[in-house]
């Protein structure tokens, strides 16, 4: 029997067999707050029966504290699959559980099969990467755009969706984003419903097509997606808070934001759509566990761009799960995108976190549900304040 974290955002180290069918490994944590994340491939080669995974808090990461500190070793679910094209599918909640300090999953195997197990669903770069160029050969409306590479080379890449047909100058632009933190898949997949959407044949789809360009990056820190590291790029760099003063003096401090930065600056957006993702729910709060970072309205030089954001800030905590984590709208950090994008172009903007346990699908369609929502809400204040 094998197991490991050499492939596409795998994660986990120090793996040592402790038993003919037992192995242990240790979590690899980037910083406090982003200590659990782990994605492991069990080998059964030769072996039948059921295999055991110690998997061991990170000890040179301490968890972090206060009110909003989470337990990496209490998960609520964990996911698996069978082969490398099997579908996911959640861990039988007896098949887990804390021991002494660490989480024992239980997997049971027949010789020849792998499995790989994980706390949340992966949805790796390759395949998102895969999904932005395919698209365009099922909606002619939409395109995709290279717009630079990562330090390890991969690709950043994005879908364009709009009707060329309408000139750009008529068009709002929704630029929509996920990935930022590489292992919070369940953003991806908000990311890509609302992408999928959005190039659909959905009446409403062609409707917005026509009145908007929306550029919808569905991960925008591919290494660190691959390397299956929770918050970092391949240069150690946190891609959240990488836009510090980007709007005035300074260039921002990864490669990838710098390469965002510079897309935006030639497409100054309307609106931003930041999928990110929580792992687990947390104890309180409510369900679905989701939350919503916002900017201050008071950001903003226009009035008007003001008086949006108001109504963006109460349609997403009234008509979305977006408020239910922490029973309240979170205020959006000074030195991240959202923050600079206001002082820059005063840019609408909503941070949304994404609750990985929902699973891939619930995700695609809060995706899908986000953006509506945010849409009809700004056209119908639009409405209004013109007396239509
Ligand atoms: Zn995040």
């Amino acid at each position: 029997m094998k197991c490991t974290s050499e492939f596409e955002c795998g994660s986990g180290k120090e793996f040592a067999q402790a038993g003919p069918m037992r192995w242990r490994m240790t979590l690899r944590a980037d910083q406090p707050g982003y200590d659990h994340y782990f994605l492991i491939r069990l080998s059964a080669e030769e072996s039948s029966g059921i295999a055991e995974i110690e998997v061991h808090p990170d000890p040179a990461t301490p968890p972090s504290q206060g009110a909003e500190a989470f337990d990496p070793i209490r998960p609520s679910s964990l996911w698996r699959r069978r082969g490398s094209d099997g579908p996911w599918e959640r861990i039988p909640a007896e098949l887990f559980e804390t021991v002494e300090g660490f989480l024992l999953v239980r997997q049971p195997v027949r010789p020849g099969e792998v499995w790989d197990i994980g706390e949340v669903c992966p949805a790796p770069f390759s395949d998102l990467a895969r999904h932005a160029q395919d698209l365009p050969t099922h909606c002619p409306h939409v395109r995709a755009v290279q717009f630079g590479e990562t330090p390890e080379k991969r690709p950043m890449l994005l879908a364009r969706v709009t009707d060329p047909d309408v000139p750009a100058a008529e068009k709002g632009r929704i630029f929509i984003l996920a990935g930022q933190h590489g292992t919070e898949f369940a953003g991806s997949f908000a990311a890509k419903g609302a992408l999928d959407f959005l190039a659909s044949r959905l009446p409403e789809a062609l409707a917005l097509r026509r009145r908007y360009v929306f550029d919808a990056l569905l991960c925008a820190n591919p290494d660190g997606n691959a390397h299956g590291f929770s918050c970092f790029n391949s240069e150690g760099k946190d891609q959240l808070g990488a836009f510090m003063n980007a709007a005035t003096v300074e260039t921002p401090a990864t490669v990838e934001a710098d390469l965002i930065w510079r897309h935006l600056t030639n497409n100054s957006p309307d609106l931003i759509l930041n999928f990110h993702a929580y792992a687990q729910p947390r104890p309180f709060g409510d369900p679905p566990h989701e939350a919503i970072y916002v900017p201050d309205p008071g950001w903003f030089t226009d009035p008007e761009r003001s008086r949006q954001q108001h109504v963006l800030n109460h349609a997403l905590f009234y008509l979305t799960g977006g408020g239910s984590q922490h029973r309240r709208p979170c205020p959006a950090r000074i030195g991240t995108l959202e923050h600079a994008a206001a002082m820059a172009w005063d840019s609408l903007s909503a941070l949304y976190q994404v609750q990985a346990q929902q699973g891939p699908h619930q995700n695609l369609l809060t995706g899908v549900h986000v953006l509506r929502t945010i849409i009809e809400a700004l056209e119908m204040a639009q409405a209004e304040s013109e007396g239509i």
